[in-house]
């Protein structure tokens, strides 16, 4: 059955994290995140425009924190956009990092938590909107073989421990982040997978990572704008976005594998 959708009008904004200037995490192989989150940022604009949402827009911006990121959110709220996706790589606290050699320079690294992360912010002004989304990336990530990392919810993360909020597609909670709370529309922002990881890294930096990442990307928006114009009947076909509401503790206890 056909959705509603009206792909040519669906506007999503792709959020480059970082700045040039400012570039966020270091790789395992001193590569700057931003240039990872540059490079799959475009190829995520482009698996949208051969989807048909020509609307598709890359937000790069070049004014640093905090400013830069209160402008991000006020670009995305000024073209009326219908959904808004911050691209990241990750890292882990300084104190987790171990060090080795690489090409004749001291680098950082830590092996241990390899996969995507997702996040939204329960003060979004559409929560529901925010934890659908991050719910149907998780399952399309997912379904092309991807994973979460679960590291998120241990003790051991200090002040950046998170909620769990949706244990099956791996979305957490982290209602400070600016791009996502002062946005006036459903946000998620993405960790990509884990660029400290010596593994992982090369990994994301392979374009076959980044077109199974890409590809997850479309379909979920997809999939989202299906379910958000779509005949109820499209909609129940869809993925219980009950499952995503069910609150999971962020205990150790409570982590799904
Ligand atoms: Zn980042």
């Amino acid at each position: 059955m056909p959705d509603s959708c009206q792909r040519a009008r669906f506007r999503v904004v792709v959020d480059v994290g970082h700045t040039l200037a400012v570039p966020g995490a270091m790789s395992a192989r001193g590569i700057p995140e931003y240039a990872f989150n540059l490079q799959l940022s475009q190829d995520i604009k482009q698996a949208l425009l051969d989807a048909g949402f020509v609307q598709a827009d890359l937000l790069i911006t070049t004014t640093a924190p905090w400013r830069g990121l209160f402008e991000r959110a006020a670009y995305a709220n000024n073209i009326h956009a219908d959904l808004f996706i911050a691209i990241h790589h990750d890292s882990v606290p300084d104190k987790l990092m171990q060090t080795w050699e690489y090409a004749g320079q001291q680098q950082g690294y830590n092996d241990d938590y390899p996969g995507y992360a997702i996040f939204i912010s329960n003060d979004n002004s559409d929560r529901a909107g925010s934890l659908l989304f991050g719910h149907l990336l998780g399952e399309e990530l997912q379904a092309r073989g991807l994973h979460y990392t679960p590291h998120y919810t241990l003790p051991l993360m200090g002040h950046r421990r998170r909620e769990l909020i949706d244990a099956e597609a791996g979305v957490y909670r982290y209602d400070q982040l600016i791009v996502l709370r002062m946005t006036r529309m459903p946000a998620v922002l993405l960790e990509a997978g884990s660029i400290v990881n010596r593994q992982e890294e090369l990994e994301l930096a392979s374009p076959e990572r980044r077109s199974l990442t890409s590809a997850a990307v479309a379909a979920a928006v997809e999939d989202f704008c299906a379910a958000r114009s779509g005949p109820v009947t499209a909609r129940l076909a869809k993925p219980s976005p009950k499952a995503a509401v069910q609150p999971v503790r962020a205990t150790a206890g409570a982590l799904p594998r």
